[in-house]
């Protein structure tokens, strides 16, 4: 942590700025080790500060990193850190979160602690999530094996007559039974025709035999996520099925195979979407291909097709390439991978074929 503090404070400075104000929740957690719910961190040249309320004083004080110190907020969020920053020689240059402070915070802020001057920045926090260090890659696969497990033990649970609410609710209870903290995201569970739909919400929707089953769900292990997405059929697959989901694997493969420190995100998206194009089904596969994995389950690096940055050993990254045929079906096969010097390690360890239940 004090490394992280150290290597943000000469980003910082490399832009002229005195400090720089977090209010986004995961990034107070990546620099402080503060895992509540409320709060934010001023990094200055020669301290960093967590302001936190009453309820929080315990639990802060206990997880805080050695070179944060702790302040309980008193008067009112923005009136302590003014208190504060009252010390600082006035005009000096903060930084702020521009992508997460609303436009109501920033104008309070800026009215309260008027002996600074406010520049929005973006992604200084980010930037520095995109790349895991030994322990945060080790809770990473902590919590895609702990995905994985459950998927294991899961296939008795797919048949005829459960409907998508009764499947998410089992698979979230197993995942927390299981031992994820909490869930990164609400499972996604979609039969038949609902699979098209690439972010469908669990219904009432009954399963019948021969239809597809798609499930995207993820485990949340010491703050870290997971995301996978396998597809099931009911029975024997029929022929579209099979010829469907074997495009969607194939682009998958090429995407992990594309993955490297040499690649750029650009690079890896077209390699999984040239395999779909070649097969005419571009246009039904309108997703990027996967996106960084960390303490947030969507985060840097995307792989999109506007995203020219290279990629970076210690990125971590889902590939998820998908197509969806509207009113028949789609499917999506989810892997998370690490970049490493020269190429890609999965992660995920289900198998990604086409599973006949
Ligand atoms: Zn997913
Ligand atoms: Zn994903």
């Amino acid at each position: 942590m004090i490394d992280r503090l150290a290597s943000l404070r000469a980003d910082v400075a490399g832009r002229r700025l005195t400090g720089l104000l977090m209010t986004y929740m995961t990034n107070v957690r990546y620099l402080s080790g503060f895992t509540g719910s409320s709060g934010f961190v001023l990094l200055e040249p020669k301290r960093a500060t967590l302001f936190t309320d009453f309820r929080y004083e315990t639990q802060a004080a206990e997880e805080i990193e050695p070179g944060v110190l702790l302040h309980v907020v008193a008067d009112g969020t923005w009136d302590d850190l003014a208190a504060l920053l009252a010390a600082s020689p006035p005009g000096r240059r903060f930084g702020f979160e521009a992508g997460h402070l609303s436009v109501a915070e920033h104008e309070r802020l800026s009215a309260a602690c008027d002996s600074v001057i406010w520049e929005p920045t973006e992604g200084l926090v980010e930037g520095r999530r995109a790349v895991k260090d030994e322990a945060e890659l080790e809770a990473i696969a902590a919590a895609v094996d702990l995905a994985d497990l459950v998927l294991e033990g899961f296939h008795g649970e797919i048949r005829p007559g459960v409907t998508e609410f009764e499947l998410a609710a089992k698979l979230e209870y197993r995942l927390r039974s299981a031992g994820s903290d909490s869930l990164p995201f609400a499972p996604i569970v979609a039969f038949g025709e609902r699979s098209a739909l690439p972010h469908a919400t669990p219904s009432d929707r009954v399963l019948n035999r021969g239809e597809l089953v798609l499930l995207d769900f993820g485990a949340r292990v010491d703050g870290y996520c997971s995301d996978m997405t396998r597809v099931f059929v009911v029975g024997r697959a029929a022929e579209w099925q099979r010829e469907l989901h074997d495009s969607v694997l194939a682009a998958c493969e090429a995407g992990v195979a594309a993955v490297s420190d040499a690649a750029t995100a650009a690079g890896v998206d077209a390699a999984a979407r040239d395999v779909l194009a070649a097969e005419g089904l571009a246009e039904r596969f309108g997703h990027s291909t996967g996106h960084g994995v960390g303490l947030d389950v969507h985060e840097a690096p995307r792989l999109h097709r506007r995203e020219t940055g290279r990629l970076e050993a210690g990125n971590v990254v889902t590939v998820e390439p998908g197509v969806y045929l509207p009113g028949q079906g789609g499917i999506r096969i989810e892997q998370v991978v690490v970049v490493e010097s020269g190429g890609g390690r999965v992660l995920t360890r289900s198998s990604p074929e086409l599973i006949e239940l």
